[in-house]
């Protein structure tokens, strides 16, 4: 890496540091009442390529001081049994925040299964009662990877309102919570996905974006040339190439044109770790003023 992009990287750890700060300041008041919040995972089966993320969230809420409790369950577990461990989990005043781990084996609806939760233990922002909330403007708890987006692009310093922004992606974890977001944050949103592609209007879009955000999985499929001088490039993308990981952007070619670009690994990732942690915080303050 040439000293020139070395300066344009918007790392995450900073912004994950001071997050996991203010977490961890919350959590010892809760503390000195004796309340000690718990964060489950349900995992059904086991996903090789979830035990890196799984394991880094789990080094991340005992640093801060959150309890991590993960539950295996069986690959051939019921419909009925795992909503009834859901509903365990949702009565269970002693667990304050449940994450149901993807993938799911496909006997098991994830809509089903997610819907499930209970909206104020929801700290991935996953029921329709938490992204209602978010497209009314409301207090709720958010998608966490749309938070960290809008964490990284704040820490430019750049005034989001009425810029350009082009979000490549329309899944309902990354792509339509950061565009209602950017939205709420008055920029100009254009939401692309892969018909977008089809019909050859990919390039157009991010040629005019002033801040890219990429989150559609496909490796380095947005080239660096696309870039708009001095844009700010947010890259969701997670991809193993070769053992390598690498994001949705071509990096070096984009680094080149960007006045700010997250690095693949070390980006949006550590920043939504750290906002699942404070999600786990809010959510305990919710439940306990019952909101
Ligand atoms: P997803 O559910 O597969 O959605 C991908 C979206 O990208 C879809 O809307 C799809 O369009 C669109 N798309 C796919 N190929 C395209 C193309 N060639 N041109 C334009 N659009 C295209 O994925 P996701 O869950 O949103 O995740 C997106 C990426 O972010 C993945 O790499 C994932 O690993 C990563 N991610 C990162 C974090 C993090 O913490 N850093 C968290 C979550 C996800 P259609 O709707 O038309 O199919």
């Amino acid at each position: 890496m040439t000293e020139e992009t070395m300066s344009k990287l918007l790392k995450g750890k900073p912004q994950a540091e001071q997050i996991l700060l203010e977490a961890s300041q919350r959590l010892e008041k809760l503390k000195e009442k004796g309340i000690y919040p718990c964060l489950t995972t349900v995992e059904v089966g086991s996903d090789p390529a979830s035990r890196y993320y799984l394991e880094n969230q789990r080094r991340t809420a005992e640093r801060v001081g959150i309890k991590y409790e993960s539950r295996q369950l069986p690959d051939n577990i019921t419909r009925e049994k795992m909503l009834d461990v859901i509903d365990d989990i949702n009565r269970d005043p002693g667990i304050h925040g449940l994450i149901i781990n993807l993938p799911l084996p496909g006997h098991l609806k994830v809509c089903e299964m997610q819907w499930h939760i209970n909206s104020m233990k929801d700290v991935e922002g996953v029921t329709p009662q938490n992204l209602g909330k978010m497209l009314l403007g409301a207090e709720g708890l958010k998608p966490c990877t749309a938070l960290a987006i809008i964490e990284l692009i704040k820490s430019t310093g750049v005034d989001i309102r009425g810029q350009e922004v082009t979000v490549i992606g329309r899944s309902s974890i990354v792509g339509k919570p950061v565009s209602l977001l950017l939205l709420a944050e008055s920029a100009t949103v254009t939401i692309c996905h892969s018909f977008t592609s089809k019909a050859g209007h990919l390039e157009a879009h991010v040629k005019k974006a002033d801040i890219l955000v990429a989150a559609l999985g496909v490796p380095e499929f947005i080239k660096g040339e696309w870039i708009k001088d001095n844009a700010i490039v947010i890259d969701a993308g997670i991809n193993s190439v070769n053992g390598k990981m690498v994001g949705d952007v071509e990096f070096e070619a984009a680094a080149l044109r960007a006045g700010f670009i997250t690095p693949v690994p070390g980006g949006v990732g550590p920043v939504t770790t750290a906002l699942l942690m404070k999600n786990t915080v809010d959510a305990v303050y919710m439940q306990l003023s019952r909101i």
